[in-house]
């Protein structure tokens, strides 16, 4: 009997080992595949707005995978990311960020904010229009909606051509430079009159405006460029006199500077329609005299713009300072 009983122990003995292996086997199994099949990235330190220039770094962890994370941007003129995480802010934009590791991934959606917004108004457009209007809020006074411009001497270029060409690499410029940007007009063909400009300007949402234009005189021999700016006796945006002024003084030193174009200086305007309905800092740029033929030429090259580009963009920038 007593062999009996331990022959019975030794048999349960197996039998629960028999069991306990073949419960434990499969269970172990499922939980492996389950765990392969469910590895997870997940973005444990985000922002989903970042301002250009400034950077921030991204956190990720991972579970159910020994992949190491590898972050990527879904377009680096906006912004790039080092392996490590670290996004830098370049353009004003939205990009998609993704943190990877082995199959699985996470996303977070960015926008990239501009530090400001600039407005740009290129002067002019194809066709003058000489309705009225006034030339301030409440003003008796009245001028044409839009003077047709002067044209180049020698190019036979339209100054409306000319603000528009310069404007468009300007945007580009400031965009690389992280500001956002708006435009009274892209194309040529516009009926928009000054009063409309400075209003769309107003309502962008823009920080400051800079009006593009180019000068003409019947002397053939004067050359340079100006900053206009509304004088603290305008009567209708005599407070933003201060600020325009220092955004003029700051814009043609550097285009001077930049272009190497004689400086002008700056000049208080009251009369402008353009500026006397602005709510922003507002000036005009004349980037120098198509009535003279050799800076006309130089106007319309590409060399010499790139360069009227950057003096603009330095003089914005110092602007900020
Ligand atoms: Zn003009």
């Amino acid at each position: 009997m007593k062999s009996m009983k331990r022959l019975g122990s030794v048999i349960l003995i197996v039998l629960l080992l028999v069991v306990s292996v073949g419960e434990h086997v499969p269970v172990h199994a499922i939980a492996t595949k389950q765990a392969s099949s469910q590895a997870k990235v997940t973005i444990t330190k985000k922002k989903t707005t970042i301002t250009a220039g400034k950077s921030y770094t991204f956190r990720a962890k991972t579970e159910g995978t020994t992949e190491t994370i590898t972050w990527s941007v879904s377009n680096k003129k906006i912004g790039t990311i080092t392996k490590a995480g670290k996004f830098s802010a370049k353009r004003a934009g939205k990009v998609t960020i993704t943190a990877k590791a082995g199959t699985a991934s996470a996303k977070v959606k960015v926008t990239v904010k501009g530090k400001q917004i600039i407005a740009i108004d290129p002067g002019h457009q194809s066709k003058g229009n000489n309705e009225k209007e006034a030339i301030g809020p409440g003003a008796k006074t009245t001028k044409a909606k839009v003077a047709s411009g002067t044209s180049g001497v020698s190019s036979k270029v339209p100054e409306y051509k000319l603000t528009l060409e310069v404007s468009l690499k300007l945007k580009e410029e400031l965009l690389d430079r992280g500001y956002e940007v708006v435009l009274t007009r892209d194309t040529n063909d516009v009926n928009i009159s000054n009063k409309e400009r400075a209003l769309f300007a107003n309502e962008s949402g823009a920080d400051i405006c800079i009006r593009i234009h180019a000068d003409g005189s019947t002397n053939a021999s004067v050359t340079g460029a100006s900053a206009l700016y509304p004088s603290t006796k305008n009567p209708y945006v005599s407070k933003l006199s201060k600020a325009s002024k220092k955004l003029a003084n700051s814009v043609i030193k550097s285009y001077c500077k930049k272009t190497g174009a004689k400086n002008r200086g700056i000049v208080a305007r009251d009369d402008l329609t353009g500026t006397n309905w602005s709510t922003i800092p507002v000036i005009v740029l004349e980037m120098g005299f198509m009535s003279n033929a050799k800076e006309d030429k130089r106007m319309q090259t590409d060399s010499y713009q790139k360069k009227i580009v950057e003096g603009i963009c330095n003089g914005i920038d110092s602007y900020y300072k």
